[in-house]
């Protein structure tokens, strides 16, 4: 009965793939076969230095950091992103979350991670937003990892002022310590996973980093979907 309900559904409202705009076959979900094959992967899973892991090198303890994708401006990494950041797509989130895990699933050195943990949005922008998006990856990739998702641990504080204003010295300060630990016993000598949506210079990464750093024996690894 529910079969015969969705094709029904489906015929008076076909579902499209978020980037072609084309009906979606069964199976596919938000983006099709062809444009899911055509979307520019960095296989930088399969290489344990990586220009993700460059970033931190040398500035934050990480065991491993990785991205899914390529960024490119107006490219179609930035239109997925745009879709599940600012358009409320949050199954989109989810689905992209479930391919960088079947991504990741064989690699060995992501198979002892312990918790994932998404990068915490500022407060305010998440009430306005009603939701983390990176949340939304990590509940993708936990539902293919089977890995329990933490969101208490790591808080961001509320900022005061605007940040346009101050030093690029000041700005750096306000960023070390925008995140907050909370509940840090439940991480002690745990391997974690950070998740975020895009990577650019990796600042507000290294400063969860710096944060987590604190909590004894603890091991960080680094999952973006994306990086610019
Ligand atoms: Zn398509």
């Amino acid at each position: 009965m529910r079969m015969i309900w969705d094709d029904l559904l489906n015929l008076f409202f076909p579902r499209l793939c978020v980037l072609c705009r084309e009906p979606l076959t069964a199976g596919e979900e938000q983006i099709c076969l062809q444009c899911l094959c055509d979307l520019p992967y960095t296989r930088f899973f399969y290489r344990e230095e990586n220009p993700v892991g460059s970033l931190f090198a040398g500035k934050a303890p990480v065991a491993n950091a990785t991205a899914f994708l390529h960024y490119e401006k107006g490219g179609k990494v930035q239109h997925l992103i745009h879709a599940f950041k600012y358009r409320g797509n949050r199954e989109l989130a989810c689905q992209l979350g479930r391919q960088a895990a079947r991504a990741l699933e064989s690699h060995t050195a992501y198979q002892s991670v312990d918790f994932l943990i998404p990068v915490p949005l500022h407060p305010k922008r998440r009430k306005k937003r009603g939701y983390n998006q990176s949340e939304y990856l990590c509940r993708g990739i936990a539902s293919v990892l089977h890995i329990p998702i933490h969101t208490t641990a790591l808080q961001r504080r509320i900022k005061t002022g605007t940040q346009t204003r101050k030093s690029l010295y000041e700005r750096w300060l306000n960023m070390q310590d925008v995140f907050v630990l909370e509940e840090a016993e439940t991480l002690r000598g745990c391997h974690i996973l950070l998740v975020d949506d895009v990577v650019t210079s990796g600042s507000t990464l290294s400063s969860c980093v710096e944060t987590l750093g604190a909590v004894p024996g603890i091991r960080i690894s680094i999952l973006a979907l994306a990086m610019a």
